[in-house]
């Protein structure tokens, strides 16, 4: 094979850039001026990627694929990934396909009636591409999802700033309740739908607000989806939160997505928080809110909490404000 760094790729988001493993945060739904609604360039996202410090973003413009190649170097580049993807935005909820071969479009012409949704799914899956459920809750026609969550290898539960305003909030807590219910349902049968958080951004100071922290192999499209598909991820309001979990017995440990075969030993929860003053963190199992512990006014702080796989068949972690704004929500570590 010749190696030929003079010729820069034509489409970005195929290479591997030997980051290595490591916690990679982006936002996986983004709209340029190619999108019904949005005033931003892509070389305007990608300054505002860079200067957020996210390490990735994908681009997801309503029904088309015609940005793709825009997002060629220098937009994208080792130190952000660009990942292939599209709004599929059909009659009954829209859908994110991430990680497309480059102008491979999807169609979106249907809805849940015609029984087709189905077949485009695992038409992006069988190309290596990740499916996400969009905003199932948003409160306006086509973009409420009729679609179940089961159909889908993630869901966004958190699309858009977390408003403390009520109605504006009531959409990604319904999102949220749904897939807190779901889990219970679903992670004693083994497979179970991740969640994620996405900016859904058309406009300026949107990007970023929420995004996906992964744990990923390298800071690859395919790496990175590998993390979103195992739900090795937690989700945070801005880079400025900082979260870290994890759950031990004396002989193993494991973090947000894996799981902790326990041996029927004790279980030590411990959640680590920086970035929201006066915030409050609770952890979850399939029997509600288990505890609860408040940050200090600088905005960290440290819980323990104490089980066994008997009690809980997973944990998960969300840090809200005072103001039950959230700041961060994790995925489940599994207890076995
Ligand atoms: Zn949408
Ligand atoms: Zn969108």
């Amino acid at each position: 094979m010749v190696d030929r760094p003079d010729a820069a790729p034509r489409f970005p988001g195929l290479r591997a850039t030997g980051r290595g493993p490591a916690w990679y945060r982006g936002d996986c739904h983004l709209h340029s001026v190619l999108s019904h609604g949005a005033e931003l360039t892509v070389p305007q996202l990608a300054t505002a990627a860079r200067a957020l410090g996210l390490d990735f973003v994908a681009t997801t413009e309503h029904d088309t694929v015609r940005g793709h190649p825009e997002w060629a170097p220098p937009h994208s580049g080792d130190d952000l990934l660009v990942i292939l993807g599209q709004e599929v935005t059909t009659r009954t909820g829209h859908w994110l396909a991430l990680g497309l071969p480059p102008e491979q479009q999807v169609d979106s012409g249907y809805g849940i009636r015609d029984d087709t949704v189905e077949r485009h799914l695992h038409r992006v899956r069988d190309a290596g591409g990740l499916c996400v459920l969009a905003h199932p809750y948003a409160p306006y026609p086509s973009g409420t999802s009729a679609y179940p969550y089961r159909w889908f290898d993630a869901v966004e539960v958190w699309n858009g700033r977390w408003s403390s305003d009520l109605p504006w909030n009531a959409d990604n807590e319904a999102a949220l309740a749904e897939w807190g219910r779901t889990l219970a349902h679903e992670v004693h049968r083994g497979r179970w739908r991740p969640a994620v958080g996405n900016s859904d951004t058309h406009l300026a100071g949107q990007l970023g607000a929420p995004h996906t922290v992964v744990f990923a192999a390298d800071l690859s499209t395919e790496a990175i989806l590998a993390g979103l598909r195992q739900g090795r991820s937690w989700l945070a309001e801005s880079t400025g939160v900082h979260l870290a979990v994890e759950a031990s017995t004396a002989a193993r440990v494991a973090a947000v997505g894996q799981h902790l075969p326990t041996g029927g030993e004790q279980v030590t929860v411990r959640v680590e928080v920086s970035g929201v003053p006066s915030g409050v963190v609770t952890l979850h199992t399939e029997r509600g809110t288990v505890h609860r512990a408040a940050l200090s006014s600088a905005g960290t702080g440290t819980t323990r909490w104490h089980t066994t796989a008997g009690e809980a068949g997973y944990v998960r972690v969300e840090v809200r404000h005072p103001t039950r704004q959230m700041a961060a929500l994790t995925n489940p570590i599994i207890l076995t």
